[in-house]
């Protein structure tokens, strides 16, 4: 059966899943490894995806809807901006109370060649963003970008979310391999910023 999974569930709480498409192509990507996030199955039959697809999947668990929805899955959420934003105003309007967050990479302006950030006031509560290194050189080796420049794009897009009042964390994945992640780094990369910080241990195969 053609599968689109564009929502799925983990630790009773909604996910979802836009695109399997990105501008990173990270080593330690879950999607490396695995085809499904707890049974499933992460890899779309196709990206041609509208926000209805999404609202008509998200429908079934509108009772989870108070523990928050994440935008985060096999892909870059700001890859598909404009169903990002369709599917956060129809939460918005409908549940206002729900909390919304995107994990993204931070590429998101350079990939719709316009700050997207403030069209998302309002519809987004918070982001988390992957700084996934202290440098561009580690960042390069690590996270693979496609575009130019995506260490300073990332930094860039942290900021401008901090400026514009956005909850904005950035994050990195410690102990992968012996790549060598400086946390103390990174943190005060992210507080110079104004972020807040968070550490994920990798774990091999797992959430
Ligand atoms: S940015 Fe996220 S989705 Fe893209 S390759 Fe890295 S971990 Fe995977």
């Amino acid at each position: 059966m053609a599968e689109n999974n564009l929502v799925y569930i983990l630790d009773g709480k909604i996910y979802i899943n836009l695109t399997n498409r990105c501008s990173n192509d990270c080593l330690f990507c879950l999607r490396q490894q695995k085809d499904d996030v707890v049974g499933t199955n992460m890899w779309l039959e196709s990206e041609k995806i509208t926000a209805q697809d999404v609202i008509l999947q998200l429908k079934p668990h509108k009772d989870k809807l108070n523990k928050g929805v994440t935008f985060c899955g096999y892909g870059e959420p700001t890859m598909k901006f404009n169903v990002l934003k369709e599917v956060a105003e129809y939460l918005k309007e409908n549940y206002p109370d729900v909390y919304i967050k995107v994990n993204t990479n931070g590429h998101g302006n350079f990939l719709n060649k316009k700050n997207i950030l403030p069209e998302l006031k309002g519809l987004v509560d918070e982001f988390s963003v992957s700084l996934n290194a202290q440098n561009k050189e580690l960042y390069n080796t690590l996270s693979q970008p496609k575009i130019d420049n995506g260490y300073d794009e990332m930094l860039n897009f942290s900021k401008e979310a901090v400026d514009l009042g956005f909850k904005t964390t950035m994050s990195v994945v410690s102990k992968f391999e012996d790549y060598d992640v400086n946390l103390s780094e990174c943190e005060k990369i992210a507080h110079s910023i104004g972020a807040e910080f968070r550490n994920r241990e990798f774990i091999p195969n797992g959430y």
